[in-house]
């Protein structure tokens, strides 16, 4: 594969190579989260380096490496120096144009983004709430019907429930993989941040579960997440 794209990148122009990275990234425009972002961009294009040159192939290697660490709520003091680091050497070492304009891609993203990285590493916080790690889903239990849909769609076996009751998600089980939230006609199963709403502890049926305020917060006055 590295071999193919060697002689791939070598008999194409500078102009071709930076319409691919900026393809590759463009994949990306609709992505929120700029750790995501970066993770997914470098994974992309660290497959897609001839390899020929170290800084490249072990430089957007270790960008995804760090980037993935973030998004998984093991990010530390001086990823972003690390990552910044990373993308200039890229942009300065690199023998073509491919690994330079990864670097300096990561970087556009990196300096845009520099709030929300903060926030994934330091309050373990994805305010678009598309790191798996710092979200969960819930079942709004107003909107529920119990179909049942959901349950037999769950390959980790993680809601609870039957015909005619409010499902109920386990966290600490699902994977956030999602497939229950295409499958729901009712839009019921929603993401969570560090705040989740009040919610049945276990299936009830549906119609009886009343939220109640709590110091006249409304729904969302529910509990904090427990951190896994
Ligand atoms: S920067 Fe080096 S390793 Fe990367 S694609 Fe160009 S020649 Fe290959
Ligand atoms: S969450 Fe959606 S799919 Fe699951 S039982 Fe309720 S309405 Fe049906
Ligand atoms: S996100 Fe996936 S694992 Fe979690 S409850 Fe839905 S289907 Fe199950």
């Amino acid at each position: 594969m590295a071999l193919i794209q060697r002689k791939l990148w070598k008999q194409v122009s500078s102009e071709e190579i930076k319409d691919f990275v900026i393809d590759e990234y463009k994949k990306q425009s609709e992505n929120p989260c700029p750790v995501d972002k970066i993770k997914k961009f470098t994974d992309s294009t660290r497959r897609t380096s001839c390899g020929e040159c170290v800084i490249c192939r072990e430089g957007i290697l270790q960008l995804n490496v760090v980037a993935e660490a973030i998004s998984e709520g093991k990010g530390r003091d001086g990823d972003i120096e690390i990552l910044t680091e990373i993308s200039d050497d890229l942009t300065i070492g690199s023998c073509c144009d491919y690994g330079k304009e990864v670097g300096k891609i990561t970087k556009e993203i990196l300096e845009k983004g520099i709030e929300e990285f903060e926030k994934h590493i330091k309050r373990k916080r994805c305010d678009a709430l598309i790191c798996k790690k710092f979200f969960s889903y819930y079942i709004a239990p107003q909107k529920c019907n119990g179909c049942n849909k959901c349950k037999e769609e769950c390959p980790q076996k993680a809601i609870a429930g039957d015909k005619d009751l409010i499902h109920v998600i386990n966290s600490d089980i699902c994977d956030r993989c999602g497939k229950c939230t295409i499958i729901c006609e009712k839009t019921a199963i929603q993401k969570a941040g560090a705040v989740v709403p009040k919610l049945p502890q276990e299936p009830v049926p549906v119609g009886t579960f009343k939220a109640e305020p709590q110091n006249g917060g409304g729904l969302m006055a529910g509990r904090r997440r427990r951190r896994s």
